[in-house]
């Protein structure tokens, strides 16, 4: 390196931890970590709350406060929830409080005894071998733990611009018939925002799997979360295209309205084939006589009176988030430049995040400074399975929760700890 080169390295540095110290001389408290709705946002939904009058005793004609009602969830709740996904009613299991739990019951029961067409229990197939799960990189923690949590091994591909890599996937389940599906969000994905392409979704609904209950669970946990009416992307619909592929069995896709009236206070869902619903009805009806009712009417009363429905609701949401991902992509782009010397970061149209990837393997460090100056980040590695990212480059970004103020001094200081890091990295 010529001594003109050091010298402006070490210009860059001292600037970077000049602009650190002031930030960390103010003694800030600040939380850009967890994908949580803000309480402007949860005041959206507050008329829920008392939604049911003690009137409400009965809906669909079902007594509410009994147990009658079967497992699949108030027929009103099944038709909202079937128009939010775009299949019919009867395509639609509305639970409890949560997707993920659904998700694990799903996979728990195919663990045990396997999908309509395997021939036994997941676990029990393999002369000792893990079944195996595809996951996207970087990813959703949460899913890498449930997988791991269950016994599968993980199988991980990249996530895209336009969605997974299919044509991994297609060599993956191809060849190897322990690879028994996929997990992944296909709608502004966490943590980068990204959305799978008709076409990709196509090809994937249609893949020649080595498996014949190779399965796509699609977590669409944000598949009306656009952020403008513009550029929005469209979900796509899984059931359908598996129908369509000639695999009427291969989808499960999971919703909830955590992410549209109150976090874990809500409704979890889930769509597939007719036959699909009845397998997992038996499971379910083992376990549970039914899911809460009260808090099914209470959802299909509150939405469907909301001005505008679902949607309407949608609206006003994206009113309040669009601002903290405008701002964040802001500063990001003011104190990083956009030329990657530092990091490169998604630009999503809807969804709760933004992935960005320092130039330098310093994510870790990134993580560490902020922390010290009063900024808490997602640890780095949490989109990686087992909480490892090899390249140590990967932060997930959420900035939902706090105000959007918070959300700008946050990222600011983001920003100044990712060039502090870099400097540091680069003068070693
Ligand atoms: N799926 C994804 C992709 C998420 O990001 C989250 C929450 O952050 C969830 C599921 C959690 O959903 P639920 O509250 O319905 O369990």
């Amino acid at each position: 390196m010529s001594a003109q080169s050091d010298s402006l390295q070490s210009d860059a540095l001292s600037q970077a931890q000049a602009q650190y110290e002031q930030f960390r001389a103010r003694s800030l408290n600040l939380n850009i970590q967890r994908g949580q709705p803000a309480d402007a946002d949860f005041d959206l939904s507050n008329d829920l709350i008392a939604a049911l009058g003690r009137e409400d005793t009965t809906f669909d004609n079902i007594d509410l406060r009994n147990y009658p009602g079967g497992v699949q969830g108030l027929p009103s709740a099944r038709a909202l929830f079937a128009e939010y996904l775009d299949v019919k009613a009867e395509n639609v299991v509305v639970w409890n409080n949560s997707s993920l739990e659904l998700q694990g019951l799903v996979l728990s029961f195919a663990l045990l005894h396997g999908m309509r067409s395997s021939t036994g229990g997941w676990v029990r197939l393999l002369d000792g071998q893990k079944p195996k799960m595809i996951v996207t990189l970087p990813g959703y923690d949460r899913h890498f733990l449930l997988l791991e949590t269950l016994g599968f091994e993980l199988i991980t591909v990249d996530m895209q611009p336009d969605g997974p890599d299919v044509d991994a996937i297609a060599r993956y389940a191809g060849r190897d018939a322990s690879v028994k599906g996929v997990l992944f969000v296909p709608t502004y994905s966490n943590p980068g925002g990204e959305t799978i392409s008709l076409e990709k979704a196509q090809r994937l609904a249609g893949i020649k799997a080595a498996a014949p209950d190779f399965t796509i669970f699609a977590d669409d946990a944000y598949r009306a979360h656009h952020l403008t009416e513009e550029g929005r992307h469209e979900p796509v619909n899984f059931v359908a295209l598996c129908r369509d592929a000639g695999f009427p069995d291969r989808a499960f896709v999971f919703a909830s309205t955590s992410k549209v009236t109150f976090a874990g206070a809500g409704l979890g869902f889930v769509a597939s084939s007719e036959d699909n619903v009845k397998w997992l009805s038996k499971y379910l009806n083992a376990q549970s006589i039914g899911p809460n009712k009260l808090e099914q009417a209470r959802h299909v009363k509150f939405l469907r009176g909301y001005p505008g429905g679902l949607e309407g609701l949608m609206r006003e949401h994206a009113r309040l988030i669009q601002p903290k991902f405008q701002v964040t992509q802001d500063v990001l782009a003011e104190t990083l430049g956009t030329d990657g010397e530092y990091a490169t970061w998604t630009t999503p149209r809807g969804g709760y995040f933004i992935s960005l990837d320092t130039a330098a393997p310093v994510a870790d460090r990134v993580v560490a400074l902020a922390a010290q100056a009063g900024v808490s980040l997602t640890p780095a590695g949490a989109t990686y399975p087992g909480g490892k990212d090899p390249g140590n480059r990967n932060i997930r970004i959420a900035p939902t929760r706090p105000p959007l103020a918070e959300v700008e001094e946050a990222m600011r200081v983001l920003a100044v700890c990712v060039r502090l890091a870099t400097e540091e990295y680069r003068a070693a």
